[in-house]
């Protein structure tokens, strides 16, 4: 049985009152029903671990340490006790130019460093429309594969985020979200059952308290990863009851 996640990316937003509003929301969420984690900037990240929240950071660089103005580095944010960080979120890849290839060193440095990477995955609306979201998403999971292996996917969370429904309001429908996650799921049971059956796969773009509950019923959808509503106290909190 997976547990499902619900994990709130602020991307480049919230504040040091948002993080106790989502405190609060975390502490009444049950352990059992569901992990609740959030991402918020780099900055705030040892406010909001301090403020009993379950953390991870936006992104990681892919090098151990050195001469990296401004990056952050993996190790430090184990230190500090987070245990989680996205890699190859679509705004990484889209503005700031990430390859599969930096993704999947993100990834491998991720795990070195102790973090769980949720790798996030997911076709722009025009390689829907061409009728490559299938190819898309195989070649992003690949290229991790490729380079470390089926088993790197163990200690690891996919979210596939159609890159159309990203902040759009353009929900993907529960059924063809299920038909990606099922397309995922499949694909990794080709290199391994029991790694498939076991990996949490979340679902994100536009997700809110009212679509929340039929995604989340989806047999292949194992909670969801949420941008603009994680930042509203209630709203989030009524996603996390949802799932
Ligand atoms: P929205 O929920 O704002 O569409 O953002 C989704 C997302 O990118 C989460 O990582």
């Amino acid at each position: 049985q997976r547990k499902p996640i619900v994990a709130g990316n602020w991307k480049m937003n919230g504040s040091l009152e948002l993080i106790k509003e989502i405190a609060a929301v975390s502490a009444q969420i049950e352990e059992q029903q569901c992990e609740v984690l959030v991402f918020p900037p780099a900055v705030l990240l040892s406010e909001a671990i301090s403020a009993g929240l379950k953390c991870g950071t936006q992104t990681v660089s892919e090098f151990d340490a050195g001469a990296y103005t401004g990056e952050i580095q993996a190790s430090l944010v184990k230190s500090l006790g987070a245990n989680y960080t996205l890699v190859g979120h679509s705004e990484r890849r889209s503005i700031y130019g990430e390859s599969n290839e930096d993704v999947a060193n993100k990834f491998a440095q991720a795990q070195q460093s102790g973090l769980t990477p949720i790798l996030c995955i997911g076709e722009t609306q025009e390689q829907r429309t061409d009728g490559k979201t299938e190819e898309v998403v195989k070649q992003q999971l690949e290229s991790v594969i490729e380079k470390l292996g089926i088993a790197s996917l163990v200690n690891s969370v996919i979210a596939y985020e159609p890159v159309w429904a990203i902040g759009t309001g353009l929900t993907a429908t529960p059924e063809q979200a299920q038909a990606t996650h099922k397309y995922i799921r499949d694909l990794l049971r080709s290199y391994d059952e029991q790694v498939a059956d076991a990996l949490r796969i979340l679902y994100g773009g536009s997700v809110n308290e009212s679509n929340s509950e039929l995604l989340f019923a989806q047999a292949d959808i194992d909670g969801g990863l949420i941008g603009g509503a994680s930042l509203k106290p209630e709203s989030f909190s009524a996603i996390c009851e949802s799932a």
